[in-house]
């Protein structure tokens, strides 16, 4: 995949490092080298939320099937509003949603309609009832009625034949909607990507075993389940994988069986027995990047077999910042669609922030309204790259760039909310 291998450098750990990757290059080249998958299946609308929409869909009815009322109130003639002052119009039934009035109407005359009732033959503008004075079958209805008023009309949202969407719309709920409202059930998409990941390292236990002297409980494998499941990729968990060739070798090659793509975290740093290394490059083809940013400076990208491989920093926050940053705009470029646009907010910082200029970072922060409609933004707290408490207790990232040499009271900065990765 990549024309110029990046060589594996220990100084990686060191903590300014000029030869280190640009993050938007790095992000570029990951773009560039991902292929979206072409496999469909057809399913029904209801499982089609967060998916890609696979054909063109196109509408075979009008929506609104018939002009109806958008109110209620009373249907006339435009002809018969009055010229003077007002006039008494003679009420001779009543239509209602899904009930229509089926006899004609005349001149001076009026139906009761409600919201959603078809129109009846002949009129074509509703008064609203709030502006009508009833008395017994006698409406009085005034001069200030335009023609076509409260009605909509047939195909006014979608007209028959009209085409809906298009291959590569992602489908959100109101997608969802517009399609039931065609009266289709099943509709092809992009199948689900397969997502297959493990955790590596000697020290992690998971969640049952009591913990000890040295261990941690795996606190990755659970971030990576939920950050994949929310964007709808099926999840094949492998599980801890110790420190051991053997062990790193099977469980890659099991990953990568039936994978679209595989995820790891740890073992991509210095320090990591370098057979992390050894065992991808005999599998497949991957490069070590240390990437100017933090957290997550290290990173691994390639392929096995069929699958694309990332492999993750192993401290919890660099891996959701890393899979944010990296991972998801690669999944969403396999699915089908182009990443979407990150929302980033100027606001100003409650707190100060250290950084050193060199590296792009991802500091992690809430921000509100203040009570002159301005962002501000504050720090959660202690910002190391293990210390998941900043994500959790964050709604965005305060995003630092390459010059920052961090960033005092009362300044300006870009923050990232968390919503927009959703
Ligand atoms: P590594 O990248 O393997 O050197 O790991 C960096 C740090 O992240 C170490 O302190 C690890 O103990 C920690 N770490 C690695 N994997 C996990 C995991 N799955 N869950 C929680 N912490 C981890
Ligand atoms: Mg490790």
């Amino acid at each position: 995949m990549a024309d110029k291998k990046i060589k594996y450098d220990p100084s990686c750990m060191d903590d300014y490092d000029p030869s280190s990757m640009d993050a938007q290059i790095a992000q570029q080249h990951i773009l560039h080298s991902i292929n979206s998958i072409t496999e469909t299946e057809v399913v029904p609308i209801r499982e089609a939320l967060h998916r890609v929409v696979a054909e063109d869909i196109r509408s075979t009815i009008n929506v609104p099937s018939h002009t109806n009322s958008a109110m209620d109130g009373y249907a006339i003639k435009s002809s018969d509003i009055p010229s003077k002052e007002t006039k008494q119009f003679k009420l001779i039934g009543t239509a209602w949603a899904g009930r229509p009035f089926r006899n004609n109407v005349d001149d001076n005359e009026c139906v009761r309609i409600m919201t959603g009732a078809v129109m009846p033959a002949n009129t074509d503008t509703v008064v609203m009832q709030e502006h009508v004075q009833v008395n017994d079958n006698l409406i009085t209805i005034d001069n200030k009625q335009q023609a076509n008023q409260n009605v909509r009309q047939a195909g006014e949202d979608i007209a028959e034949g009209d085409l809906v969407f298009t291959p590569g719309k992602f489908l959100n709920p109101s997608d969802i909607g517009l399609i039931a409202s065609l009266g289709i059930g099943e509709i092809k998409v992009i199948r689900k990507l397969r997502a297959a990941f493990f955790s590596t390292g000697d020290e992690l236990v998971s969640i049952g075993t009591p913990l000890e002297v040295g261990q941690i409980y795996d606190s990755n494998r659970y971030t990576l389940w939920s950050m994949l499941t929310r964007i709808g990729v099926e999840i094949n968990d492998l599980g801890v994988v110790r420190d051991t060739p053997e062990a790193v070798e099977a469980a890659f090659l099991e990953a990568s069986e039936n994978a679209d793509i595989v995820i790891t975290s740890g073992g991509v740093s210095v320090g990591d027995a370098d057979f992390v290394k050894e065992t991808l490059e005999k599998l497949g083809e991957v490069n070590f990047w240390k990437v100017a940013m933090k957290p997550g400076r290290p990173l691994a990208f390639g392929k096995i077999k069929d699958a694309y491989f990332f492999g993750l920093p192993g401290n919890p926050v660099s891996v959701m910042v890393t899979f944010y940053i990296f991972v998801q705009a690669a999944i969403e470029k396999m699915m089908g669609h182009e990443p979407k646009q990150r929302i980033q907010i100027k606001a100003t910082s409650k707190s100060e922030l250290r950084k050193r200029p060199g590296r792009v970072e991802y500091q992690r922060g809430t921000y509100e309204l203040d009570e002159h409609g301005e962002y501000t933004v504050s720090k959660t707290g202690e910002q190391g790259s293990g210390i998941l408490r900043s994500m959790s207790d964050a709604n965005c990232f305060i995003y630092l760039p390459m010059e920052s040499n961090g960033i005092g009271i009362g300044d300006k900065v870009e923050i990232w909310p968390f919503d927009s990765f959703v």
